[in-house]
């Protein structure tokens, strides 16, 4: 499908489930994909060097450069690829970064994508039921979830839910498959929304009938290409609707 008619597509797939009393089900998730992680992973960053290695180190200045630009998927591939070089500071600066990220502390950093509260709440206003399906550990990361999303404008009730990993839960493909499964049973799926073609392309998979779209934001360095089926977003703008 090409980007230009994703936005129209997933409309019409929306009002044909409705006038056939199905509620249609969004699959959405959060970091790389309503969300935009750069500050949070800005704040960490500095935060870790200083927790690591004190107020006067080697590589607050490297940390500063880096955080002024894009940072990576991995934001430790950023440092090294501008020069950190010392690869147990490295693999301590990349633990306490993992440490401070998989937390709630630092998510009220989290600013959601440009156009992604638009794209939602049309969705939701037209009578898709949305969930909110995220890697992110439950219970470690659920009142601070809640509180960005919240925040952030997005909505959150009966017909937009959260749903985060269980702690015990293994890995977050198996995880968001499990849960497009039991969602099944309940309404169609009509579309999903990820930044990681790793969990893209096995919900691809496992729902033939929804449509899968990639958002650009980056993704682990290990992840496979998107399915030929994928497509491709620039942003939130090419799931916008324009009036006709
Ligand atoms: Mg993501």
């Amino acid at each position: 499908m090409d980007r230009r008619d994703v936005g129209r597509e997933i409309a019409n797939r929306i009002e044909r489930a409705r006038e056939a009393g199905l509620t249609p089900v969004i699959l959405l998730d959060l970091d790389g994909t309503l969300f935009d992680n750069a500050p949070r992973s800005r704040a960490i960053l500095r935060d870790a060097v200083l927790a690591r290695f004190g107020p006067v180190n080697p590589f607050a200045e490297l940390v500063t450069e880096v955080c002024a630009g894009e940072l990576e998927y991995d934001p430790i591939d950023s440092l090294r690829r501008a020069g950190l070089d010392d690869e147990d500071a490295a693999l301590a600066l990349r633990e306490e970064w993992a440490r401070r990220f998989f937390r709630s502390d630092y998510l009220d950093r989290d600013t959601a994508q440009a156009g992604a509260i638009d794209v939602v709440r049309a969705w939701r206003a037209a009578g898709a039921r949305l969930v909110y399906l995220t890697g992110r550990d439950a219970p470690e990361m659920e009142p601070g979830t809640r509180a960005s999303l919240l925040g952030a404008g997005f909505p959150l009730d009966a017909a937009a839910e959260l749903r985060l990993r269980p702690h015990d839960h293994p890995d977050d493909v198996s995880f968001k498959c499990d849960v497009a499964r039991e969602l099944l049973d309940e309404g169609p799926i009509v579309a999903i929304v990820e930044n990681d073609p790793r969990v893209l392309n096995a919900l691809a998979d496992l729902l033939p009938e929804a449509v899968p779209a990639l958002m650009p934001t980056g993704a682990p360095a290990s992840a496979p290409p998107p399915a030929a089926r994928v497509v491709l977003l620039r942003g939130f703008a090419d799931l916008l609707v324009a009036p006709v």
